[in-house]
């Protein structure tokens, strides 16, 4: 029997999805696909300035793993940027991050993306329609 695949945890989608060098015609145009979740490693990894360990945890993999993720990243982007590739993100085995906000006026619990990404606000209860705001969608 195949392993079920096992989904990496990501708290970040992208909106952003296509990064292309300027000034070249696109048939002479080299293309290489970033994954979710070797996005996610670089931006906990490298932009959040994490420690392994930590990054490991939020991704839900072990250590080694996150590790040949982050790499893999690294080395597309070195190569996209040294020889002028454009950069699709795109795919991967990934579900992104929720979080549980309770609402105040009915009590009912339900389950929100964390996604950075979206710096929403607000987010209205499934349940009864009112509006729940000030959701901290960025946990430190
Ligand atoms: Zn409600």
């Amino acid at each position: 029997m195949p392993r079920p695949p096992k989904y990496r945890r990501v708290e970040f989608e992208p909106r952003i999805t296509y990064f292309k060098p300027a000034g070249i015609p696109k048939c002479k145009l080299q293309e290489l696909t970033l994954n979710v979740e070797e996005l996610e490693a670089i931006r906990l990894k490298d932009k959040e300035g994490l420690e392994q360990e930590e990054c490991a945890e939020r991704m839900h993999v072990s250590r080694p793993t996150f590790q040949r993720i982050l790499m893999s990243a690294r080395e597309k982007i070195a190569d996209a940027i040294v020889e002028g590739k454009a950069i699709r993100i795109e795919g991967g085995n990934y579900r992104l991050a929720t979080e549980t906000v309770q609402c105040a006026a009915c009590q009912y619990e339900f389950e929100i993306p964390l996604g950075c990404g979206y710096r929403q606000r607000f987010v209205k209860c499934p349940k009864c329609d009112k509006v729940i705001e000030n959701i901290n969608f960025c946990k430190p």
